[in-house]
Protein backbone atom coordinates (compact mmCIF):
# COMPACT_ATOMS: atom_id res chain seq x y z
CA UNK A 1 0.00 0.00 0.00
CA UNK A 2 1.46 3.80 -0.94
CA UNK A 3 -0.07 5.61 1.47
CA UNK A 4 -1.75 5.56 5.12
CA UNK A 5 -3.66 8.74 5.92
CA UNK A 6 -4.24 9.10 9.76
CA UNK A 7 -6.92 11.54 11.06
CA UNK A 8 -7.08 12.21 14.74
CA UNK A 9 -11.29 13.65 15.59
CA UNK A 10 -12.52 14.86 18.31
CA UNK A 11 -16.19 15.93 17.83
CA UNK A 12 -15.39 16.97 13.53
CA UNK A 13 -19.16 15.01 12.31
CA UNK A 14 -19.71 18.21 10.30
CA UNK A 15 -16.30 17.77 8.45
CA UNK A 16 -15.52 13.98 7.95
CA UNK A 17 -17.35 12.89 4.79
CA UNK A 18 -16.36 15.79 3.22
CA UNK A 19 -12.61 15.82 3.99
CA UNK A 20 -13.01 11.43 3.08
CA UNK A 21 -13.89 12.23 -0.44
CA UNK A 22 -11.62 15.26 -1.12
CA UNK A 23 -8.68 12.51 -0.02
CA UNK A 24 -10.21 9.99 -2.52
CA UNK A 25 -10.49 12.38 -4.98
CA UNK A 26 -7.02 13.08 -4.92
CA UNK A 27 -5.87 9.35 -4.63
CA UNK A 28 -7.39 8.18 -6.98
CA UNK A 29 -6.55 11.47 -9.49
CA UNK A 30 -2.99 10.07 -8.85
CA UNK A 31 -3.37 6.25 -8.52
CA UNK A 32 -2.61 5.79 -4.86
CA UNK A 33 -3.09 2.74 -3.34
CA UNK A 34 -4.35 4.20 0.08
CA UNK A 35 -6.28 3.57 3.50
CA UNK A 36 -7.62 6.43 5.48
CA UNK A 37 -7.51 5.51 9.20
CA UNK A 38 -9.66 8.22 11.37
CA UNK A 39 -8.94 8.06 15.06
CA UNK A 40 -12.05 8.80 16.99
CA UNK A 41 -10.85 10.70 20.04
CA UNK A 42 -13.33 9.71 22.59
CA UNK A 43 -16.01 12.29 20.32
CA UNK A 44 -19.41 13.02 21.76
CA UNK A 45 -21.24 13.97 18.77
CA UNK A 46 -22.23 11.69 15.52
CA UNK A 47 -18.79 11.76 14.03
CA UNK A 48 -18.36 7.69 14.81
CA UNK A 49 -21.66 7.25 12.65
CA UNK A 50 -20.18 8.89 9.82
CA UNK A 51 -16.93 6.96 10.29
CA UNK A 52 -19.06 3.57 10.52
CA UNK A 53 -21.06 4.73 7.35
CA UNK A 54 -17.85 5.86 5.42
CA UNK A 55 -16.64 2.05 6.27
CA UNK A 56 -19.31 0.92 5.23
CA UNK A 57 -19.34 2.64 1.55
CA UNK A 58 -15.83 1.71 0.82
CA UNK A 59 -14.59 -0.89 3.49
CA UNK A 60 -10.85 -1.08 1.92
CA UNK A 61 -10.63 1.80 2.23
CA UNK A 62 -11.80 3.70 5.70
CA UNK A 63 -10.66 2.15 8.86
CA UNK A 64 -11.67 3.71 12.14
CA UNK A 65 -10.16 3.40 15.79
CA UNK A 66 -12.35 4.63 18.49
CA UNK A 67 -11.70 5.44 22.22
CA UNK A 68 -14.07 5.40 24.61
CA UNK A 69 -13.06 8.91 26.26
CA UNK A 70 -10.93 11.71 24.88
CA UNK A 71 -7.25 10.79 25.64
CA UNK A 72 -5.67 13.94 23.31
CA UNK A 73 -3.99 14.05 20.19
CA UNK A 74 -1.27 12.17 20.95
CA UNK A 75 -2.76 8.71 21.87
CA UNK A 76 -4.72 9.13 18.68
CA UNK A 77 -1.72 9.51 16.66
CA UNK A 78 0.08 6.67 18.60
CA UNK A 79 -2.60 4.20 17.86
CA UNK A 80 -2.90 5.72 14.17
CA UNK A 81 1.08 5.10 13.67
CA UNK A 82 0.09 1.72 15.22
CA UNK A 83 -2.32 0.45 12.57
CA UNK A 84 -0.36 2.19 9.70
CA UNK A 85 0.29 -0.22 6.88
CA UNK A 86 1.08 2.31 3.71
CA UNK A 87 4.88 2.75 2.85
CA UNK A 88 4.66 6.75 3.15
CA UNK A 89 2.14 7.45 6.47
CA UNK A 90 0.34 11.14 6.21
CA UNK A 91 -1.10 12.97 9.36
CA UNK A 92 -4.08 15.48 8.81
CA UNK A 93 -6.26 17.53 10.74
CA UNK A 94 -9.97 16.84 10.48
CA UNK A 95 -11.25 20.17 10.68
CA UNK A 96 -10.50 20.79 6.71
CA UNK A 97 -7.88 23.57 7.70
CA UNK A 98 -5.03 20.82 5.94
CA UNK A 99 -5.77 20.58 2.42
CA UNK A 100 -5.48 16.46 0.93
CA UNK A 101 -3.87 18.77 -2.53
CA UNK A 102 -0.73 18.46 -0.67
CA UNK A 103 -0.97 14.48 -0.36
CA UNK A 104 1.11 13.91 -4.04
CA UNK A 105 3.99 16.39 -3.32
CA UNK A 106 4.29 15.50 0.21
CA UNK A 107 4.39 11.32 -0.95
CA UNK A 108 7.30 12.10 -3.93
CA UNK A 109 9.39 14.15 -0.98
CA UNK A 110 9.46 11.11 1.01
CA UNK A 111 9.79 8.43 -1.70
CA UNK A 112 11.72 10.21 -4.42
CA UNK A 113 13.65 13.34 -1.76
CA UNK A 114 14.24 10.36 0.78
CA UNK A 115 12.98 12.61 3.69
CA UNK A 116 12.53 10.81 7.13
CA UNK A 117 10.08 13.41 7.99
CA UNK A 118 8.20 16.32 6.11
CA UNK A 119 6.67 18.73 8.13
CA UNK A 120 3.87 20.87 6.44
CA UNK A 121 4.49 24.73 7.07
CA UNK A 122 1.16 27.11 7.27
CA UNK A 123 3.13 30.18 6.14
CA UNK A 124 -0.17 32.11 5.98
CA UNK A 125 -2.35 30.75 8.66
CA UNK A 126 -5.62 31.46 8.89
CA UNK A 127 -6.65 30.97 12.13
CA UNK A 128 -9.32 32.95 13.97
CA UNK A 129 -7.93 34.07 17.03
CA UNK A 130 -4.46 36.93 16.66
CA UNK A 131 -3.67 34.77 20.16
CA UNK A 132 -2.41 31.71 18.44
CA UNK A 133 -0.48 33.34 15.35
CA UNK A 134 1.78 35.22 17.64
CA UNK A 135 2.54 32.86 20.31
CA UNK A 136 2.93 30.16 17.61
CA UNK A 137 5.91 32.43 16.55
CA UNK A 138 7.55 32.62 19.68
CA UNK A 139 7.18 28.81 20.18
CA UNK A 140 8.46 27.76 16.92
CA UNK A 141 11.39 29.80 17.74
CA UNK A 142 12.18 28.63 20.76
CA UNK A 143 11.64 24.88 19.82
CA UNK A 144 13.91 25.69 17.01
CA UNK A 145 16.47 26.80 19.45
CA UNK A 146 16.21 24.17 22.07
CA UNK A 147 16.06 21.03 19.35
CA UNK A 148 18.15 22.37 16.66
CA UNK A 149 15.94 21.58 13.96
CA UNK A 150 15.02 24.15 11.59
CA UNK A 151 11.68 23.96 11.17
CA UNK A 152 9.32 27.32 10.99
CA UNK A 153 6.22 25.84 12.18
CA UNK A 154 6.63 22.08 14.27
CA UNK A 155 3.51 22.03 15.63
CA UNK A 156 1.77 21.20 12.27
CA UNK A 157 -0.95 18.42 11.48
CA UNK A 158 0.19 17.73 8.13
CA UNK A 159 3.05 15.94 8.08
CA UNK A 160 4.50 12.63 5.89
CA UNK A 161 6.73 10.03 7.58
CA UNK A 162 8.61 7.15 6.25
CA UNK A 163 6.38 4.16 7.71
CA UNK A 164 10.09 3.05 9.69
CA UNK A 165 9.84 6.82 11.42
CA UNK A 166 6.18 6.14 13.07
CA UNK A 167 6.78 2.48 13.87
CA UNK A 168 10.21 3.03 15.78
CA UNK A 169 8.98 6.22 17.53
CA UNK A 170 6.53 6.41 20.11
CA UNK A 171 4.06 9.54 20.61
CA UNK A 172 2.76 9.91 24.15
CA UNK A 173 1.15 12.27 26.53
CA UNK A 174 1.29 15.37 24.67
CA UNK A 175 4.01 14.99 22.32
CA UNK A 176 2.48 15.14 19.32
CA UNK A 177 3.90 18.99 19.12
CA UNK A 178 7.56 17.83 18.89
CA UNK A 179 7.32 14.96 16.89
CA UNK A 180 10.32 15.96 14.55
CA UNK A 181 12.14 16.19 17.73
CA UNK A 182 11.13 12.36 18.85
CA UNK A 183 12.27 11.45 15.25
CA UNK A 184 15.53 12.98 15.34
CA UNK A 185 16.08 12.22 18.72
CA UNK A 186 16.00 8.43 17.21
CA UNK A 187 18.12 9.32 14.41
CA UNK A 188 16.11 10.06 11.85
CA UNK A 189 17.65 13.29 10.91
CA UNK A 190 16.89 13.62 7.18
CA UNK A 191 13.77 16.20 8.09
CA UNK A 192 12.29 18.43 5.55
CA UNK A 193 9.65 21.18 5.36
CA UNK A 194 6.79 21.93 2.78
CA UNK A 195 5.12 25.01 2.32
CA UNK A 196 1.13 24.01 2.96
CA UNK A 197 -2.06 25.40 1.95
CA UNK A 198 -3.79 26.81 5.42
CA UNK A 199 -7.52 27.38 5.46
CA UNK A 200 -10.43 28.63 7.78
CA UNK A 201 -12.02 25.90 9.96
CA UNK A 202 -15.18 25.25 8.46
CA UNK A 203 -16.95 23.85 11.01
CA UNK A 204 -16.49 23.39 14.69
CA UNK A 205 -14.08 25.00 16.96
CA UNK A 206 -10.55 24.45 17.67
CA UNK A 207 -10.44 22.20 20.81
CA UNK A 208 -6.87 23.72 21.80
CA UNK A 209 -6.86 26.92 23.91
CA UNK A 210 -3.94 29.22 26.04
CA UNK A 211 -2.67 26.78 27.97
CA UNK A 212 -0.88 24.48 25.37
CA UNK A 213 1.90 27.27 25.43
CA UNK A 214 2.69 26.72 28.86
CA UNK A 215 1.89 22.60 28.78
CA UNK A 216 4.41 22.81 25.26
CA UNK A 217 6.97 24.85 26.91
CA UNK A 218 7.32 22.13 29.92
CA UNK A 219 7.16 19.25 27.49
CA UNK A 220 9.92 20.62 25.50
CA UNK A 221 12.29 20.85 28.13
CA UNK A 222 11.25 17.18 29.46
CA UNK A 223 12.32 15.81 26.04
CA UNK A 224 15.73 18.28 26.10
CA UNK A 225 16.04 16.28 29.32
CA UNK A 226 15.62 13.25 28.48
CA UNK A 227 17.33 13.49 25.45
CA UNK A 228 20.39 14.50 26.88
CA UNK A 229 20.51 12.76 30.16
CA UNK A 230 17.39 10.06 29.82
CA UNK A 231 19.83 7.02 29.41
CA UNK A 232 22.86 8.27 31.87
CA UNK A 233 20.85 10.37 34.58
CA UNK A 234 24.30 10.18 37.06
CA UNK A 235 26.13 12.03 34.63
CA UNK A 236 24.13 15.04 35.15
CA UNK A 237 22.80 14.56 38.75
CA UNK A 238 26.25 12.75 40.10
CA UNK A 239 27.94 15.56 38.55
CA UNK A 240 26.37 18.83 40.58
CA UNK A 241 25.84 16.46 43.40
CA UNK A 242 29.49 15.73 43.68
CA UNK A 243 29.96 19.28 42.75
CA UNK A 244 28.23 20.85 45.83
CA UNK A 245 29.22 18.08 48.14
CA UNK A 246 32.81 18.79 47.69
CA UNK A 247 32.32 22.52 48.26
CA UNK A 248 30.45 21.81 51.34
CA UNK A 249 32.80 19.71 52.94
CA UNK A 250 36.10 21.81 52.03
CA UNK A 251 33.77 25.02 53.97
CA UNK A 252 32.97 22.69 56.96
CA UNK A 253 36.62 21.60 56.88
CA UNK A 254 37.79 25.12 56.54
CA UNK A 255 35.23 26.54 59.58
CA UNK A 256 36.23 23.58 61.96
CA UNK A 257 40.00 23.80 61.10
CA UNK A 258 40.05 27.79 61.69
CA UNK A 259 38.10 27.52 64.84
CA UNK A 260 40.43 24.70 66.11
CA UNK A 261 43.45 27.02 64.96
CA UNK A 262 41.82 30.07 67.38
CA UNK A 263 41.54 27.97 70.31
CA UNK A 264 45.16 26.70 70.18
CA UNK A 265 46.48 30.24 69.55
CA UNK A 266 44.14 31.02 72.86
CA UNK A 267 42.16 33.57 70.60
CA UNK A 268 38.54 33.83 71.87
CA UNK A 269 36.77 32.89 68.96
CA UNK A 270 32.69 32.57 67.89
CA UNK A 271 30.94 29.45 68.17
CA UNK A 272 30.77 27.46 64.58
CA UNK A 273 27.02 27.54 65.28
CA UNK A 274 26.91 30.98 64.73
CA UNK A 275 28.20 31.55 61.61
CA UNK A 276 26.56 31.29 58.52
CA UNK A 277 28.91 29.62 56.61
CA UNK A 278 28.57 26.68 58.66
CA UNK A 279 25.02 25.97 57.57
CA UNK A 280 25.75 27.00 54.07
CA UNK A 281 28.13 23.88 54.15
CA UNK A 282 26.03 21.72 55.84
CA UNK A 283 23.23 22.43 53.02
CA UNK A 284 25.28 22.22 50.55
CA UNK A 285 26.37 18.76 52.15
CA UNK A 286 23.43 17.91 52.09
CA UNK A 287 21.87 18.92 49.08
CA UNK A 288 25.02 17.43 47.33
CA UNK A 289 24.11 14.02 49.05
CA UNK A 290 20.47 13.84 47.67
CA UNK A 291 21.26 15.26 43.88
CA UNK A 292 23.85 12.04 44.10
CA UNK A 293 21.31 10.17 45.58
CA UNK A 294 18.65 10.69 42.91
CA UNK A 295 21.31 10.11 39.91
CA UNK A 296 21.78 6.57 41.46
CA UNK A 297 18.31 6.08 41.69
CA UNK A 298 17.91 7.00 38.03
CA UNK A 299 20.17 4.78 37.06
CA UNK A 300 18.76 2.20 38.61
CA UNK A 301 15.65 3.22 36.99
CA UNK A 302 17.26 3.09 33.40
CA UNK A 303 18.84 -0.19 33.95
CA UNK A 304 15.29 -1.90 34.16
CA UNK A 305 13.86 0.27 31.66
CA UNK A 306 12.68 -1.87 29.14
CA UNK A 307 13.33 0.35 26.51
CA UNK A 308 17.05 0.87 27.80
CA UNK A 309 17.98 -0.84 24.65
CA UNK A 310 16.19 0.65 21.69
CA UNK A 311 18.18 1.46 19.00
CA UNK A 312 16.75 1.41 15.82
CA UNK A 313 19.18 -0.91 13.90
CA UNK A 314 19.04 0.98 9.82
CA UNK A 315 20.73 -2.05 7.97
CA UNK A 316 23.05 -5.41 9.10
CA UNK A 317 24.89 -7.26 7.12
N1 LIG B 1 -8.06 16.53 18.32
C1 LIG B 1 -8.11 15.26 18.88
N2 LIG B 1 -8.18 15.13 20.24
C2 LIG B 1 -8.18 16.22 21.07
C3 LIG B 1 -8.08 17.51 20.49
C4 LIG B 1 -8.01 17.63 19.11
O1 LIG B 1 -8.11 14.27 18.16
O2 LIG B 1 -8.25 16.05 22.28
C5 LIG B 1 -7.99 16.68 16.86
C6 LIG B 1 -9.00 17.64 16.29
O3 LIG B 1 -10.27 17.02 16.10
C7 LIG B 1 -8.36 18.02 14.98
C8 LIG B 1 -6.88 18.04 15.33
O4 LIG B 1 -6.75 17.24 16.51
O5 LIG B 1 -8.59 17.05 13.98
C9 LIG B 1 -6.34 19.43 15.54
O6 LIG B 1 -7.15 20.13 16.48
P1 LIG B 1 -7.64 21.63 16.28
O7 LIG B 1 -8.05 21.87 14.86
O8 LIG B 1 -8.65 21.93 17.34
O9 LIG B 1 -6.30 22.43 16.59
P2 LIG B 1 -5.85 23.81 15.90
O10 LIG B 1 -5.91 23.63 14.42
O11 LIG B 1 -6.81 24.85 16.38
O12 LIG B 1 -4.46 23.99 16.43
MG1 LIG C 1 -7.49 23.03 13.33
Amino acid sequence: MDISVIIPLFNEEDSLTELFQWIRRVMEEHRFTYEVIFVNDGSTDQSWDRIVQLNAQYPEQVRGIKFRRNYGKSPALYHGFDAAKGDVVITMDADLQDSPDEIPELYHMIQKEDYDLVSGWKKKRYDAKLTKNLPSKLFNATARRITGIKLHDMNCGLKAYHKRVVKNIEVYGEMHRYIPYLAKNAGFTHIGEKVVQHRKRKYGETKFGMNRFVNGYLDLLSLWFLNRFGKKPMHFFGLIGSLMFIIGFVAIVVVGASKLFALSQGVPAPLVTSLPAFYLSIASMIMGTLLFLTGFLGELIVRNAPERNNYYVETQL
